[in-house]
């Protein structure tokens, strides 16, 4: 029986002393297997326990049971020192010194083409005008067609229409945002007050023309709608966008789907009329955008009643706003994305 209880003792003492040198979760680990597991040195001892003489085993039996519950105590001891010591590592490693500086994060821009698109939408909800989009790829239909652009105009060539496929297969993307008109009114019953912003595509590229751009349309049908009511939204508008006491406009011009047409200019934001101007040629005046009365034969094509309503239509493209408005010589830098540029904005 002593030789147990010194087994007990001096298994207890080298146990503590494993535990305490552990340096990891996982050599505790192994240390618990190796003592306290099912195969442990103390499992073992108390297997044994039964084969003692029935005097000795209350004592020893409490021995091994005092061993395990101390084992096991040192065990949660040093298991909850070594997490510590962990999060205090890893607190010093990470630590941050509040008083440093932050780091600046670059702050991004509204595109201008966005920008000046955004302002416009603004301008005209104001007057009570709805937004609606229409798709890019259109049918020849709702591009020309409808809008009273017969077979053999110019505005159809292959110069100036990406044609999806050719000709023959009647899809392409839309050259303007009037298809989006038409669309409208066979939906619709007047009064109608919309307008449509949006991409548009045409084979040209210069610096004043690139094969993609944007552009915004606006249509108000309602009984007794006047050129002077188209007049007056026109001047409002330009004023809201450029300035308030800025100079506009109207020439007689020609659309297929208005008529009578006219184009709008603006007096010259660069020079206010000096005949070296390069940007209006010393005219003093800037063209802008192209309106018009709706052509009765449009009306006919979605079945509005030409004889009861009247309407108004109008185009802007949205690179020749910005481009004057903030003195932009080239239309391709709004596509180039070069952050010099763009950052100006
Ligand atoms: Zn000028």
């Amino acid at each position: 029986m002593k030789e147990l209880a010194e087994k007990i003792q001096s298994l207890k003492n080298e146990a503590l002393r494993f535990f305490d040198q552990a340096q990891s979760e996982e050599d505790l680990y192994q240390t618990k297997v190796r003592y306290l597991g099912k195969k442990g040195e103390l499992t073992e001892i108390l297997k044994n326990l039964g084969q003692l003489p029935p005097a000795d085993r209350p004592i020893l039996g409490a021995l091994a049971n005092q061993l395990r519950s101390d084992l096991e105590e040192a065990y949660q001891k040093r298991t909850t020192q070594i997490k510590e010591t962990k999060i205090l590592k890893t607190l010093e490693a990470d630590q941050i010194d509040l008083t440093l500086p932050g780091l600046e994060l670059p702050r991004g821009s509204l595109h201008p083409v966005h920008q000046v698109l955004s302002d416009m939408k603004n301008v005209f909800r104001r007057m009570g005008f709805d937004i609606f989009e229409g798709p890019e790829i259109e049918s020849d239909y709702y591009n020309f067609e409808a809008l009273n652009i017969p077979e053999n105009h110019p505005a159809r060539d292959m110069q100036d229409t990406f044609y999806l496929g050719g000709p023959q297969d009647k899809k392409l993307l839309r050259t303007h945002t009037s298809p989006v008109q038409i669309r409208v009114m066979e939906k619709e019953k007047p009064p109608i007050q919309m307008v449509a912003p949006g991409v548009v595509y045409r084979r040209d590229s210069d610096v004043s023309h690139t094969p993609m751009f944007h552009q915004i349309e606006g249509l108000l049908v309602d009984r007794g709608i006047s050129l002077a009511h188209l007049k007056g939204v026109i001047e409002v508008f330009l004023r809201a966008i450029f300035s308030s006491d800025i100079k506009v406009q109207f020439r007689p011009s020609y659309f297929p789907f208005t008529e009578p047409s006219a184009e709008v200019d603006i007096e010259c934001v660069f020079c206010k009329s000096s005949l070296s101007c390069r940007i209006c040629k010393g005219t003093g005046w800037l063209e802008i955008m192209g309106c018009g009365m709706v052509h009765p034969a449009v009306f006919e094509k979605v079945w509005i009643n030409p004889q009861i309503f009247t309407g108004f239509a109008f185009g802007i493209g949205i690179e020749r706003v910005a481009m004057l408005k903030y003195g932009i010589n080239d239309i391709r830098l709004f596509f180039e994305n070069d952050l010099r540029f763009l950052e100006q904005f």
